[in-house]
């Protein structure tokens, strides 16, 4: 607000004076045309323009009144300036989802309203009284309290300022530490080069989450008005960092479902003894190759995989042997496969193998592969004088992609047989079974 002087009282009425009365030798025009301005000056804060310019009165009634429309307009003018920017945090505060997002923003916009070198929020653990801080920011060089740092609540004097929901201002924490030398808390904020700290409780709907810290690196920082100010935003900071929470447990409730439910569609589709894919899957992969193949007009291959006298395996050395044969042929299988083909435990020690292939002379030996994967790598209880081998049955779909796969199975299945017949270690390729329609 602007004061101007006596002097500057025009002795005609001021322009848009009420009443327009002429001046008179006792003083009343002068009056009236200062009432004038004052009635001007009140329109003006009334409309929202605090930046008065008010005349002093020689009349010492008539000046008081000026004094105190002067104050209105300072007082008005710094709550509506406190309201705007409370509005701004506000708005600013509730559009973040992040916790660290939120106070980010209380870093930035609190500036002006409380003074502070650094703010630090901890967050209630409800199940241990402990208090964990979860952020802190500062123009300090170094962070003595910083995320992960706990301390418990019990018997502490943060559990007196939860209690009493009132912030508590420390001016000289110099002082406060000396008188509390086992105070970690305190002595770490004052090797950051803290001096005054104001601390406000967090209190969502009746229910204590946490505390904001604001610290000063200069001493006797903080007044009565900070802790008015920030309990006029407090209620909704709560909140808003109690939304954030809620948010964040969300999406960690969310990840943990992605991640069961991948689990489970794991489960379902492999081999818990190989983790290679099982029956179903293999064979959803051989429907999957056979529509594929029907569309390009290309054939494409099956294999058939049994080991060799398994049972002799577990006879001799015992299922737990048998299974752990089982697993390193299946492993064996899984690094030998190459781009183009894929291989599951059909059943039992029995493995099947759908293959990207062309003709008999590249599913031939692509089985040969396999085949030697088995028969020439340490696999199984070789060192105990039983190698393991396996024979292979393969049958290669019609040219032009057309197949029953039942009867590319049965093919292979009897190709499979053969192989055993002749002497077991070997690959059969059975004829192509004739086009057909596809699997039904
Ligand atoms: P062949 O060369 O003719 O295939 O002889 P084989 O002894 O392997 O005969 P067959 O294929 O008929 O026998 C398979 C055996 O595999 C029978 C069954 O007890 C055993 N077996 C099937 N699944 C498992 C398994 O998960 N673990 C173990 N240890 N044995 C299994
Ligand atoms: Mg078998
Ligand atoms: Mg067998």
């Amino acid at each position: 607000m602007k004061r101007s002087d006596l002097s500057a009282i025009p002795s005609q009425p001021a322009e848009g004076s009420p009443t327009g009365t002429e001046p008179s030798t006792d003083g009343t025009g002068i009056r009236v045309a200062v009432l004038g301005e004052y009635a001007g000056a009140l329109r003006r804060i009334r409309s929202g323009d605090f930046d008065v310019a008010l005349p002093t009165a020689r009349d010492a009634a008539l000046n008081q009144l000026g004094h105190e429309i002067g104050e209105l307009a300072e007082v008005l003018e710094h709550r509506f300036d406190r309201f705007a920017r409370l509005s701004q945090i506000s708005l600013d505060m509730n559009s973040g989802l992040v916790l660290e997002e939120i106070l980010e923003r209380v870093y930035s916009s609190f500036r002006g309203l409380i003074p502070y070198d650094r703010i630090g929020c901890a967050l209630i653990d409800h199940d241990s009284w402990a208090l964990r801080a979860r952020w802190a920011k500062t123009e300090s060089v170094q962070i003595g309290i910083g995320k992960g740092y706990e301390q418990p609540l019990a018997g502490s004097s943060l559990e007196e300022i939860i209690r009493t929901g009132q912030p508590r201002i420390l001016n000289d924490l110099e002082q406060h530490l000396a008188e509390h030398a086992n105070s970690d808390s305190t002595r770490r904020i004052v090797s950051e080069g803290m001096r005054s700290s104001l601390t406000c409780p967090l209190i969502a709907r009746g229910r204590p989450i946490g505390f904001l810290f604001f610290s000063s690196l200069r001493p006797r920082t903080y007044a009565r008005e900070h802790v008015r100010v920030f309990a006029e935003i407090a209620e909704q900071l709560s909140v808003v960092v109690e939304k954030s929470l809620l948010y964040q447990r969300l999406l960690e409730l969310n990840e943990q479902l992605v991640s069961s439910r991948q689990q489970l569609e794991y489960q379902a589709t492999h081999d818990s003894m190989t983790s290679l894919p099982n029956r179903a899957a293999i064979l959803a992969q051989l429907d999957q190759a056979a529509a594929r193949a029907a569309r390009a007009g290309a054939a494409f291959g099956v294999l058939m995989f049994d080991i060799d006298h398994f049972k002799r395996i577990n006879d001799c050395h015992g299922h737990l042997v048998g299974d752990a044969t089982i697993r390193q042929v299946g492993k064996a299988f899984a690094t030998s496969a190459r781009s183009g083909e894929a291989i599951g435990r059909y059943g039992g020690e029995e493995f099947l193998a759908v293959l990207e292939v062309r003709d008999v002379q590249a599913l031939q030996s692509a089985a040969d592969r396999f085949r030697r994967a088995i028969s020439e790598a340490p696999v199984g209880p070789g060192e105990l004088g039983l190698p393991v081998t396996v024979s292979v049955g393969g049958a290669l779909s019609p040219d032009d992609g057309s197949a029953c796969v039942r009867d590319l199975i049965a093919t292979a299945d009897a190709a499979l047989y053969a192989a055993k017949a002749a002497g077991r270690d070997r690959v059969v390729i059975g004829a192509a079974p004739a086009a057909h329609r596809p699997r039904d």
